[in-house]
């Protein structure tokens, strides 16, 4: 048993929603459009964990976490053994209602596989919800606010992409805007933000994204020159362990760094605050072992004094993007906006998928996470990850 845990709470806390099963499979959805990632990546489709929980009542809860190698080091085949051998056997004949206590067991059976976990956090949350017939964002302790900003990706190979994409988004109502930086040299890229300020003019927010793909000098360069165009922040510029690059960037002290490689757990969002590196962190799920890891983190995020963007990994379905969207109403400090991935697929796996409307994204109602999956869907685009 877990330090700090109650063997007399499991008898009195009934009645329990006791798990059945658990069952892991791979999806690979198409994005609509391929994704160009800082440091020259070229995403054409997602690739994801899909979870699903079934209690002993016959009720089910699904969740989704995106296979991320170079962010959490699990492969989609390593993750679909992650929970078939490792977290099913312990959540299975658990109580899910103790969704505390099953977070720390999932913690100490899998200690790295925190995209496994976050899928199966996620199942759980949409599990207790529908059970108690609420929206998760009820279980995470209610709405904090009545809009979120959904923050837009341009990742288009030209400018004149992107600078169509952005004006045709802002008309929308998108008002934030990331540029994935790290792929072209350095002097183009400050021109492209440039372009891009004048284009969009004061009223929108800025960022960038490095992807760990930038050179220390380059990211200075840009870091300098970024000031002028108002850049909320730029992220992870360099390797996600290079704090030495981080301090060099920062001490430009023209535009706030984020971590976003670098924060793949509480401890270092603490320790990059505590070196003076950053000045916000991008919180993902898959990051931090699910929605209970998040809401952890954001709330020591909130005490720091950091900004803090949600963000699902490219291509995740509208089942990573409601566990996103309800966590995107509920964590204290959202200073920089949620970064849903749904709208970017070409085919969705739930019935009515989650699309941006007026720079927001409306909160589901229904209990759980709120979204309607299609098994039908689900069973065409399954993979064989070993395969
Ligand atoms: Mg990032």
């Amino acid at each position: 048993m877990a330090p700090g845990m109650d063997s007399g709470v499991e008898r009195s806390l009934h009645p329990a929603l006791r798990i059945a099963r658990v069952e892991a499979m791979a999806i690979s959805l198409p994005l609509a459009r391929p994704v160009l990632m800082g440091g020259g990546q070229r995403i054409e489709r997602s690739e994801s964990l899909l979870v699903r929980i079934i209690a002993q009542d016959g009720r089910t809860g699904w969740g989704e976490a995106s296979a991320a190698p170079t962010m959490t080091g699990e492969t989609l085949g390593g993750m679909v053994a992650a929970v078939r051998d490792r977290i099913g056997p312990v959540l299975a004949g658990s109580d899910a209602l103790r969704r505390l206590a099953l977070d720390r067991r999932m913690a100490e059976a899998v200690p790295a596989d925190t995209g496994a976990r976050a899928a199966c956090d996620a199942a759980v949350h949409d599990l207790v919800g529908q059970h108690l017939g609420v929206p998760v964002a009820t279980l995470l302790g209610g709405a904090l606010r009545g809009h979120v900003a959904v923050m837009h990706l341009l990742a288009n190979p030209t400018l004149d992409e992107d600078l169509a994409e952005a004006a045709s988004r802002a008309r929308e109502g998108i008002t934030l805007f990331k540029l994935k930086v790290g792929v072209k040299p350095v002097a183009e890229e400050i021109a492209v933000l440039s372009r891009m300020r004048e284009h969009l003019g004061a009223g929108c927010g800025l960022c960038a994204d490095g992807n760990t793909g930038m050179r220390r000098d380059d990211a200075i360069a840009y870091a300098r020159a970024a000031g002028a165009s108002g850049l909320l922040f730029l992220e992870q510029p360099l390797a996600d362990d290079d704090l030495d690059g981080a301090l060099a960037v920062a001490g430009e002290r023209s535009v706030g760094l984020c971590a976003d490689e670098s924060a793949h757990s509480l401890r270092h969002v603490m320790d990059w605050h505590a070196a003076g590196a950053i000045t916000g962190v991008n919180l993902k799920t898959l990051k931090l072992g699910g929605l209970t890891g998040l809401m952890r983190a954001a709330t020591v995020a909130d005490a720091l004094g950091l900004h803090v963007n949600l963000a699902c990994k490219a291509g995740e379905s509208s089942v990573g993007t409601a566990a996103l969207v309800h966590l995107g109403y509920c964590v204290p400090n959202l200073d920089w906006g949620i970064t849903p991935s749904s709208h970017y697929l070409a085919e969705d796996i739930v019935r009515s998928p989650l699309r941006p409307d007026r720079g927001s994204l409306a909160l589901p109602s229904a209990p759980g996470l709120g979204v309607c999956v299609d098994e039908a869907a689900v069973a065409r685009f399954r993979i064989d990850p070993a395969a």
